[in-house]
């Protein structure tokens, strides 16, 4: 019997340890940190033998395949050891792909994902297809192929989780943009970063479909390099060479396969990266089939998703928008972008490597002040100390939501994108997103 260790036991972990475990592996679980008591059940529930904050070498390296979580990086001791040994290394898609025959459509990019993943998934709800919700958000994919299968996925895809994978599909590919994130993972490469993320288009067929926006750079030239066999769907700001969804004096539109056309005022997604994601996700639509009054619906009833340019409340006549979600500081250039009032922007956390000349311009344009909160706001000082831009320094969000509090006069909005991500001082950018809405709504 074939054994198959899995590395991480989380979401995708747990879910490709039941699938393995039904197709009749030999299997075993391993984590270097507790387990949630959650997915403790679950392994239990199906006699799945596992180990927790310990790695037992002997037991993992006699593995035949593993399967490693996408938040274990490469240079991890035990996954070093198994690449050493010669022992292949997939991800939990990769695995649970060998196990369907479902439709699947694939969204990557370094910003901009979970929004157009989740407009996708409420497109197909609404046309009332089988449709199930995986990779990054949602179940967990390997769970859903072995114990509620569905005819669609929608599966968010991030670079880790392209990194392992070799012989998936994608029936539709969709590559939102590629700018430099996560290069602490990449050898501070951007090529290695971005030769991950064009894994999407790999092994598709002139049968399947390549959705991706024709104004990134980074796109347009690793294009040239790879021989496209799906059937290309370029979209654009604005009518383009080649783009077959633009925007036109207003109107969202989209050439192929079904022409299909809606004011720009009736999408629901506001700035100008919800453009983007919003072609993306009815390019996609349109591709599947689905009628275009169901298309129109979806895109202007869409309610958003939670931590993405979400309003939180107005306080005094000062709106509070949180953007804890905005981990790099491209995603903060797009939230910026989108601003019409004057703009109190609080940023830092965990700097990932940025360089915030990009968002430089913007800042000076729309921001009358700065609100650093990090454990440590050096970096952020000796870049923004002297632009001219009133600058006040917290290390708690309780600290930050009062001096915005004092700083913000009515008509400013106060914008937390924070371009870092949250780690330094909360558990992650969710808890980050709760505790700024918390202490908002209690001004
Ligand atoms: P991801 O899942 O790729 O991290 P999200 O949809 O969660 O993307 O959005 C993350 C952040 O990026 C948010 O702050 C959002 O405002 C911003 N964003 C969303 N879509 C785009 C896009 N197409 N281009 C640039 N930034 C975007």
């Amino acid at each position: 019997m074939k054994r198959i260790v899995i590395l991480g036991a989380g979401e995708s972990g747990a879910g490709a340890a039941v699938l393995a475990k039904k197709e009749g592996f030999d299997v075993f679980v391993s984590d270097m940190s507790a387990i949630k008591d959650k997915y403790k059940k679950l392994l239990d529930d199906h006699a799945i033998e596992w180990e927790e904050r310990q790695h037992t070498e002997e037991k993992i390296l006699s593995a035949d395949e593993i399967i490693k979580s996408p938040g274990i990086p490469k240079e991890a001791p035990m996954v070093k050891a198994a690449m050493e040994k010669g022992i292949h290394i997939i991800s939990e898609i990769e695995f649970a792909g060998r196990y369907t025959h479902s439709k699947m459509i694939c969204i990557t990019g370094s910003n901009g994902k979970t929004t157009t993943t989740s407009l996708i998934y409420h497109i197909f709800k609404t046309a009332g297809y089988d449709v199930g919700l995986a990779g990054n958000i949602g179940r967990s994919l390997a769970l859903q192929v072995a114990e509620d299968p569905h005819e669609y996925y929608i599966i968010e895809l991030s670079s880790f989780q392209l990194d392992n994978m070799y012989d998936f599909h994608a029936n539709i590919a969709i590559l939102l943009n590629i700018t430099p994130d996560h290069l602490d993972r990449y050898d501070y490469c951007m090529q290695n970063y971005v030769d991950a993320k064009m894994r999407i288009i790999q092994n598709q067929t002139d049968k399947d479909s390549f959705i991706y926006w024709n104004d990134d750079p980074v796109i347009k030239r690793e294009l040239e390099k790879y021989d496209i066999k799906a059937i290309q769907y370029p979209f654009s700001e604005l009518k383009e060479k080649g783009s077959i969804g633009y925007m036109e004096d207003g109107e969202y539109t989209i050439e192929r396969p079904t022409p299909f056309n809606m004011e720009q005022e009736e999408l629901s997604l506001t700035g100008k990266h919800n453009i983007y994601n919003s072609l993306a996700a009815g390019i996609a639509g349109n591709i599947t089939g689905i009628k275009k009054d169901v298309i129109r619906q979806s895109l202007s009833d869409f309610p958003g998703v939670e931590h993405r340019l979400e309003k939180v409340c107005k306080v005094g006549g000062v709106q509070y928008v949180n953007d804890s979600k905005a981990t790099n500081v491209d995603a903060c250039w797009y939230a910026l972008e989108s601003m019409k009032t004057p703009t109190i922007l609080i940023i830092g956390g965990k700097d990932k490597g940025n360089d915030y000349n990009e968002i430089l311009d913007l800042v000076k344009q729309k921001c009358k002040a700065l609100v650093f909160l990090g454990a440590d706001n050096t970096k952020l000082h000796n870049f923004f100390d002297n632009q001219g831009v009133e600058i006040r320094d917290t290390h708690s969000m309780k600290d930050c939501v009062a001096a915005c509090y004092e700083l913000a006069e009515p008509g400013d909005t106060v914008l937390l994108s924070p371009c870092c991500a949250s780690f330094d001082l909360f558990k992650n950018m969710e808890d980050r997103g709760e505790q700024f809405k918390t202490l908002v709504r209690g001004l």
